[in-house]
């Protein structure tokens, strides 16, 4: 997500007298109360190519937040049993300091594209997502977040649209579309869709099943699912306490059904919120409930041997610092120095079959071109 924030800090920090006091960021400190479990999850690849692909994207997720967590949980991340890691270049097209719809829009489907584009290159010419040309391979399909499912991070896999915003286009084109699993919130915009159109019920017509809770989402065993679980996007972590990790667990599950494999998307979506809010405790919940689904979902992979996860961000937000902590207590102390996104490489995890060529340093429309050859698809 993205505030429109930026600007009036910026003519703060231009005012004479206002600009020391307003520029410098107070330290922030955390303290987890209690810590988590983190088990070794050793990986065998049973296979030289994955059947099934997980992307998980941490919404404006840096190493700095990452190493943050890692402190706040006492030197323990599930991440850390990804055998492999890498670095990717996040410009966009027509910024040096990328948003979420155009670093999507070129892990989804390899483009670069301008800053605002959901899945259309930089002259707006919709381009195939990874998602979708799965499909075409008779692979299964989903997109778990937990924000609405309209934002531009899921949408980039499925909607084609030259402005992020237009939200009521972009459920149509969910709609029109044809992913097997949906989970994150948005009910409010299916519900009342342009022209008095109510997408849910087209939704129902289409044969998915429409579960507005968790635990109704759990008790589905088989079929298409559209679940849109929170009227927008979902509330902050200790109120939807593991809503990620079931969701994405039950994706796994129905999705596997499939013979011929699947791929989804995982988003953990408002880690991107702590860092605009500049909220060191939002960011630390938000990360530490991504990296526990991280966590379920490499101890699948690991048992199902044909999975390769890939793990990483479309950009950072926050431009958050740790200046201070410590590893026993899991205190930690830093400073943010915007309410936007930064310019920096964002670190790529990578685990089980193909996991080794998410090495080096690349672009983020590489990941696509990656995740296609890895699984025998070939290159655009
Ligand atoms: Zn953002």
């Amino acid at each position: 997500m993205m505030k429109k924030r930026t600007l009036i800090s910026l003519a703060f920090c231009f005012l004479p007298l206002a600009s020391n006091f307003s520029c410098v960021q107070k330290f922030q400190t955390f303290q987890m109360p209690r810590p988590y479990a983190v088990e070794k999850i050793a990986g065998q690849a049973k296979q030289e190519r994955p059947k099934n692909i997980i992307l998980m994207v941490g919404d404006g997720m840096s190493l700095a937040t990452m190493y943050t967590a890692w402190t706040a949980n006492q030197g323990h991340l599930n991440i850390e049993n990804c055998q492999y890691v890498g670095l990717a270049k996040t410009t966009s097209a027509n910024r040096l300091i990328t948003d979420s719809a155009a670093a999507g829009t070129a892990f989804a489907t390899g483009r670069k594209t301008d800053n605002g584009h959901v899945g259309v290159d930089a002259d707006e010419k919709p381009q195939a997502s990874i998602l979708e040309i799965a499909k075409q391979h008779g692979l299964a399909a989903g997109l778990v977040v937990t924000c609405n499912i309209l934002d531009a991070t899921p949408a980039v896999f499925v909607a084609k649209k030259g402005d992020r915003h237009q939200w009521s286009d972009i459920a149509s084109q969910y709609v029109a579309g044809d992913v097997d699993f949906v989970c994150g919130g948005g009910w409010s915009n299916f519900k009342n869709g342009k022209d008095g159109r109510d997408l849910t019920k087209e939704l129902a017509g289409k044969g998915y099943q429409l579960p507005r809770t968790v635990e109704e989402l759990e008790k589905i065993s088989k079929g298409k699912v559209f679940a849109l679980i929170a009227d927008d996007n979902l509330p902050k972590p200790k109120e939807r306490g593991e809503a990620l990790s079931r969701a994405a667990m039950k994706a796994i599950e129905l999705l596997s059904k499939n013979d011929q494999g699947f791929f989804m998307m995982i988003e953990g979506s408002m880690i991107d919120d702590g860092g605009h809010d500049n909220d060191l405790d939002r960011l630390m919940n938000e990360v530490h409930d991504f990296d526990r689904t991280i966590g379920k979902v490499l101890q699948w992979a690991a048992k199902d041997g044909g999975t390769l996860v890939v793990v990483t961000a479309d950009h950072e937000t926050g431009g958050w610092t740790l200046l201070g902590g410590d590893i026993t207590s899991g205190k930690v102390k830093g400073k943010f120095s915007t309410d936007d996104h930064s310019g920096v490489m964002v670190p790529v995890y990578s685990f089980g079959p193909k996991a080794e060529v998410f090495t080096g340093i690349f672009e983020n429309t590489d990941l696509f071109n990656k995740m296609l050859a890895a699984y025998g698809f070939g290159t655009k």
